[in-house]
């Protein structure tokens, strides 16, 4: 397992994900965003949006896509 936070996927706060695959804490993430968004906080709005548009133009995102799960490849094992 490996542990990547909010901020490091481009959020806001230091919520921590946790996941096997890079695959695994972008839905994580996902998640959060869409919770924080429901829960009204404005902070998110950003990141919740810019993942939306990823998740719209996933060719466009790749290299972000890339570049995330090579940063989470990185990261040592929890
Ligand atoms: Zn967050």
């Amino acid at each position: 397992m490996r542990t990547m936070t909010c901020r490091q996927l481009g959020g806001p706060c230091d919520l921590e994900h946790h996941g096997e695959t890079a695959d695994d804490v972008l839905k994580a993430q996902d998640r959060h965003l869409k919770e924080a968004d429901r829960a009204g906080d404005t902070s998110h709005q950003e990141a919740r949006e810019a993942m939306k548009g990823r998740w719209r133009h996933p060719k466009r995102s790749l290299g972000w896509y890339r570049d995330t799960k090579a940063a989470f490849s990185r990261l040592p094992e929890d």
